[in-house]
């Protein structure tokens, strides 16, 4: 079974807190919320249970109702008066009793005739208009029959009630925060964490990588400083050409390190100039003649385009030629079949490396792309690499603003298709990458 490290196990501890914590906060938050709203409609309902008090003990000299104010919904409130109403008086009991508990709250109140359910007068209330407070209006109109109810409406009860959850919003935006800074470290160390297992399988890769062409020359060498060799010049020969040959290897593997240690924080540097890309094509095919021959392989090119004078950085377009070449002939199990292809279309100029070779599947089409990915092959090793030619080649791409196409199907093989635009921006010297 897989050990899991300490790290990881802190992480998910930690994330089970901040699941805790937030739970914790919305279920107070939501009890809080309820205990608002409780207070609300208590003290709305002791309010009105005053001013109905005040109706009865002028009519009656005695009080007896208690129920006579109840809650119709969120919003509503009921009050019932079996007397005549003086809107004047009505308006300035509910400003005064509201006012005592502090519900400095907007409200409409309706007068309703019971007969008939009918709304017989309607007013706005503005209770922070505080020199109306304790004074009786002498404008607004009498009502006669003693059949009447009071609905009070509330419009802005919502956000009366959120002002005072102010506090509980604060917090619970801090813990939001929190949490987001939480997720965003979790975030960063996990991609770390990759990076470090992707550059250990890197060290392991670039040791198997040096192992093989040290060991052959070594054997070789040993071979060679046998003075009895001089009797067999074809065996000296032999092992002359394995120590050259393995020592290109290794000069290309230093080469392929060197071309990444060059590149500055993933940045590349251009040097631009005029390249006919057709000439370039041929002379890096040569380097390819040996490899190919030693697989069985077949290299066809079809050099389309009339326009192919482009400006490039020659350097990184060889080793991204050279890489796609490469990759084409280590990635097809048996005779590597590859076809370079150039193509004016809409102006573009279309250059691209075709291999009929193992493919990728969809799901590692885009990865394949970033530094040091290999697609899993589970434990078989055996095609070397160091995962960073096709991220190299995406960097060089980007850097000329072109771009970069891959098709592929998983036993079919692969395309990989750069588009150089025709006269597309000019890079920071003013100078133009693209065709010319
Ligand atoms: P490597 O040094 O591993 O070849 P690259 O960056 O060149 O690194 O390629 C990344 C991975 O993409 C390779 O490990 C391989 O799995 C896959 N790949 C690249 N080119 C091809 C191809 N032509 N056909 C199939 N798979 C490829």
């Amino acid at each position: 079974m897989k050990k899991r490290s300490p790290l990881r196990l802190v992480l998910i501890f930690g994330m089970i807190c901040i699941t805790g914590a937030l739970i914790t906060q919305i279920f107070w938050l939501r009890k809080a919320l309820q205990v608002k709203q409780s207070n609300f409609d208590q003290a709305v309902l002791l309010s009105l249970r005053r001013v109905a008090e005040h109706f009865e003990f002028s009519s009656t000299g005695s009080y007896t109702t208690l129920s006579a104010a109840s809650k119709i919904s969120q919003r509503k409130f009921r009050l019932s008066i079996n007397d005549k109403v003086d809107a004047n008086v009505l308006e300035f009991y509910l400003r005064t009793e509201l006012a005592y508990p502090s519900l400095d709250i907007d409200f409409q109140y309706t007068l309703v005739d019971m007969n008939n359910d009918s709304a017989v007068f309607t007013h706005d209330v503005n209770m922070h208009e505080t020199e109306k407070l304790y004074q009786v209006s002498a404008d607004l109109p009498t009502f006669s029959k003693s059949t009447y109810y009071v609905v009070i409406y509330f419009p802005n009860r919502s956000a009366y009630i959120g002002v005072k959850m102010t506090i509980w919003i604060f917090s619970s935006l801090v813990l939001l925060l929190a949490v987001f800074f939480f997720a965003y470290t979790v975030f960063i160390i996990m991609r770390q964490m990759r990076l470090v297992e992707m550059q250990k399988d890197f060290i392991n890769n670039m040791a198997h990588e040096f192992k093989t062409p040290i060991a052959t020359i070594s054997i070789s060498a040993e071979t060679l400083s046998n003075p009895e060799i001089v009797y067999q010049p074809q065996r000296m020969h032999a092992y002359t050409d394995i120590i050259k040959n393995e020592t290109n290897r290794l000069r290309n593997q230093v080469d392929k390190l060197l071309q990444m240690a060059k590149m500055e924080r993933d940045k590349i540097e251009l040097h631009l100039e005029q390249i006919d890309l057709h000439s370039l094509i041929k002379e890096v095919i040569p380097n390819f003649a040996l490899k190919l021959d030693d697989q069985n392989g077949k290299l066809i090119y079809h050099l389309n385009a009339s326009q192919h004078q482009i400006s490039a950085d020659r350097v990184h377009l060889t080793n991204i030629i050279y890489n796609l070449l490469d990759n084409a002939v280590k990635y097809s199990e048996h005779d590597p079949q590859i076809e370079i292809n150039t193509i004016n279309m809409n102006g573009d100029l279309l250059l691209s490396v075709k291999d009929r070779g193992i493919g990728i599947s969809k799901e590692y089409q885009d990865k394949v792309f970033e530094k040091f990915f290999r697609v899993p092959t589970g434990n078989i090793h055996n095609v070397k690499g160091f995962g960073l030619g096709l991220h190299y080649l995406k960097l060089v791409v980007n850097a000329h603003k072109w771009k970069l196409n891959l098709e592929s199907e998983k036993n079919q093989g692969s395309v990989f298709t750069i588009t150089i635009p025709n006269k597309n921006g000019a890079d920071e010297n003013g100078k133009v990458s693209g065709l010319s």
